[in-house]
């Protein structure tokens, strides 16, 4: 067997990292040598995070990032549409022998691959109606499962649902044994007709800098929640409610990204272009006049 080598883009929050782990971990149970391993930048929910994963029946020798993967996981298609990772980036080292699996209920996405079989997942779709939230890896892994025949889709199932029953109570744990058995048996392949049709240069620039091209150490010079819109993280909005709020202060001081709107001394709203829907400000008004939609 080739040794699997799966390169994932998800953020903080999806459970990327999570999924790659399961993975690693039920394979290593069944004999493979694996590694599992991560990069971000700023810890923060929703940032970009990449994992690295290898699977093989012989030992693995490498120890740096997945370079060349046959695999590339994108959980979240808007990573690509921000250019919070450059697309550059998340198509280097891919060649055509790569599969690349999108977390999409259809073929609207745009990115300029025209000979990879590509496959796609509704991932977030399962994972809201299964458990009520945006957290989409238990479903891709299920269509992981069945992209590498050499796994026994069987035996990594049950160890699956195992490790899912050890962690979750009852109703979270249905919810993701669902996901998974929806996610391997949901996906489709991109036909080439569909690639050909939506293959359109993704839009570049959106966000100024990613994480990576902003200055080291703390040397920020510019600032930079200004140049890094991280409005688009999540689909949800807040919703600021102007009339029961007693102006304590509290969102303003508590927002990590500086999205909290003031003129003339006063909390007027949340800036959508920033605001990450992380939800601590919803979390700690005392008055609730802050939503999350
Ligand atoms: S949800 Fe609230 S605390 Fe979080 S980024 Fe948005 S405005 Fe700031
Ligand atoms: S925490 Fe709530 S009440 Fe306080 S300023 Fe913000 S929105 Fe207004």
């Amino acid at each position: 067997m080739e040794t699997i080598k799966i390169r994932w883009y998800s953020r903080a929050g999806q459970g990327g990292i999570t999924a790659a782990s399961f993975l690693a971990n039920i394979a290593a149970e069944n004999n493979f040598f694996v590694q599992s391993f991560s990069e971000f930048g700023a810890e923060k929910r929703g940032a970009p995070v990449t994992v690295f994963s290898r699977i093989s029946e012989k030992k693995i020798e490498s120890i740096h990032p997945v370079l060349k993967p046959n695999l590339l996981v994108i959980m979240d298609m808007t990573l690509l549409k921000s250019g919070e990772i450059l697309e550059e980036e998340i198509f280097s080292g891919v060649d055509q022998n790569c599969k690349i699996l999108i977390n999409a209920e259809n073929n609207n996405f745009s990115f300029s691959l025209k000979n990879n079989e590509i496959f796609a997942v509704p991932a977030s779709k399962i994972a809201i109606a299964e458990l009520g939230k945006n957290i989409p890896n238990i479903a891709m892994l299920g269509a992981i499962l069945k992209l590498f025949p050499s796994f026994n889709f069987d035996i990594f199932a049950e160890k699956i649902s195992e490790k899912l029953k050890k962690i979750f109570p009852k109703k979270i744990f249905d919810g993701n044994l669902k996901a998974f058995y929806r996610g391997a048996k949901e996906f489709f392949k991109i036909t080439s007709s569909d690639k050909e049709k939506k293959i359109t240069k993704t839009k570049k620039n959106i966000v100024k800098k990613n994480w990576k091209n902003l200055p080291m150490g703390g040397n920020i010079s510019s600032g930079n929640s200004d140049d890094y819109c991280t409005g688009n993280w999540s689909p949800q909005k807040i919703n600021f409610l102007p009339k029961k709020c007693i102006q304590c202060g509290m969102c303003f001081a508590l927002c990590p990204d500086g999205a909290i709107k003031i003129k003339d001394k006063k909390i007027v709203g949340v800036d959508k272009k920033i605001c990450k829907k992380c939800g601590i400000c919803v979390n700690h008004c005392p008055v609730k006049a802050l939503e999350i939609d």
